[in-house]
């Protein structure tokens, strides 16, 4: 796996493997062409103990290029959207969707895990321990200068930066939306008195949004609010957590029994406004990290992956990363992107605030919602699958 590069020249260098650079790793891998995953870390195992929703439309995106799990996820059936202290809420199921499940919840090690399984069978070359300091463009290739014990650098046709939005996203691209929310998130394993049921809750709340996702046989929990709330949280004892806990967010899982490590996260909402440059592209959290609201970044950057391999496969390896290759990628990009990171957006903003005006307004969505079936049906596809979904 961590075979040098033999050549100077090779069709893709993809720029980090995190789960966005794995995914469109492994979608390029079985076109004839060298691709290179160039990974600052000196391996590729994730040391992360936190789980991901994945939508079904991830799930169809992970089969096909064979980097669904066999290690089971627990099923989301059914996803409870309710607004605390108001009576607007909303049921979103599988079975209206005539799906196995919504989504999925696993543990992100495991994910990442499968990805590496399926990229060692593939010629993908995956460089660990190759940090990369400067990527510089030109009419005709992209130069990708790699630091590190090895210093070199490497010519592309074209460069996949998957950096997950840090240095070298800032240094290249600029960052037309860049905002830190108010808000943090608390990360954590709880245990309640009834089963889950694959019922997954989505509680907003004037301090902002609370999430339960099933998870085994305990429920995964995202709890946002300001700092000063959340590290007030991480200082209490278990079981003034709980009670905490159960009094922001009722019975409605039955009596919290029992909580695990409590991480938390900053909030930030980060957007690339242009996503190419000759010969260079941004996907995943270097072109958009979002709030976990609505569990969507990865689900997002995993499309933006799709698209980019769907296309590869579409032009000659001379259009690798030309004008009309770039004008295609973002075109197809713009709608699926600009709807996600709007919506995650609106429901951080729109949904976490007492103001009577917007609480009239969310209420009677949820309401709306709920009576009308044709609407919830759209919402849940575009949930599933994207913007692209509402024509499924
Ligand atoms: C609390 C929380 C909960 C979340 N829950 C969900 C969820 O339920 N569902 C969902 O879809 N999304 C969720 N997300 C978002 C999801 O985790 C991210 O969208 C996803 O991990 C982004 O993957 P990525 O590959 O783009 O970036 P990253 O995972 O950040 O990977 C980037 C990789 O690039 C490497 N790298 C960085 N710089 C360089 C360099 N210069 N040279 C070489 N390599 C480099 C890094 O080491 C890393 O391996 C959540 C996020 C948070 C914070």
């Amino acid at each position: 796996m961590d075979e040098s590069v033999n050549s100077q020249h090779v069709d893709i260098a993809i720029i980090g493997a995190g789960p966005v650079g794995s995914a469109v790793a492994l979608g390029l891998s079985n076109l004839g062409l060298r691709v290179v995953l160039l990974e600052a870390r000196d391996n590729l195992r994730a040391d992360e103990r936190r789980t991901l929703a994945l939508s079904h439309g991830s799930r169809e995106i992970l089969e096909t290029i064979q980097a669904w799990p066999s290690h089971s996820p627990t099923y989301i059936k059914k996803i409870h959207v309710t607004d605390k202290g108001h009576f607007g809420q909303t049921i979103l199921t599988a079975e209206e969707m005539e799906l196995p499940a919504l989504g999925y919840v696993l543990k992100y090690n495991v994910l990442v895990d499968a990805m590496l399984s399926a990229l060692s069978n593939t010629s993908v070359k995956i460089e660990t321990a190759s940090p990369v300091t400067e990527i510089k463009t030109s009419e005709n290739h992209a130069e990708v200068v790699i630091g590190g014990t090895h210093p070199r650098s490497i010519t592309a046709s074209l460069a996949i930066l998957a950096d997950g939005g840090k240095q070298l996203t800032a240094s290249l691209f600029s960052i037309t939306h860049d905002s830190v929310y108010k808000q943090v998130a608390l990360v954590a394993q709880v245990t309640c008195s009834k089963p889950h049921e694959g019922l997954a809750y989505e509680r907003f709340t004037a301090e902002g949004p609370v999430a339960l996702l099933p998870f085994e046989d305990h429920y995964a929990l995202v709890w946002t609010g300001t700092q000063e709330k959340i590290t007030h949280l991480l200082s209490l004892s278990e079981s003034s957590f709980l009670n905490e806990l159960q009094i922001h967010f009722g019975y409605r899982a039955g009596e919290f029994l029992s909580v695990g490590a409590r991480n938390s996260y900053p909030l930030t909402l980060k957007v690339v406004g242009n996503l190419t440059q000759p010969h260079l592209i941004c996907i995943g959290n270097a072109a958009q990290t979002m709030h976990p609201v609505a569990g969507q970044g990865f689900n997002l950057g995993l499309r933006d992956a799709q698209t980019l391999f769907d296309l590869v496969k579409q032009f000659s390896t001379g259009g690798l990363g030309g004008q009309a290759f770039n004008e295609q990628y973002q075109r197809r990009r713009r709608l699926d992107r600009g709807f996600g990171i709007g919506l995650t957006h609106l429901l951080v903003t729109g949904f976490s605030n007492n103001y009577p005006i917007i609480n009239t307004l969310r209420n009677q969505i949820l309401f709306g919602m709920n009576l009308v079936p044709p609407m919830r049906r759209m919402l849940t596809k575009v949930m599933l699958y994207g913007v692209q979904g509402i024509l499924k």
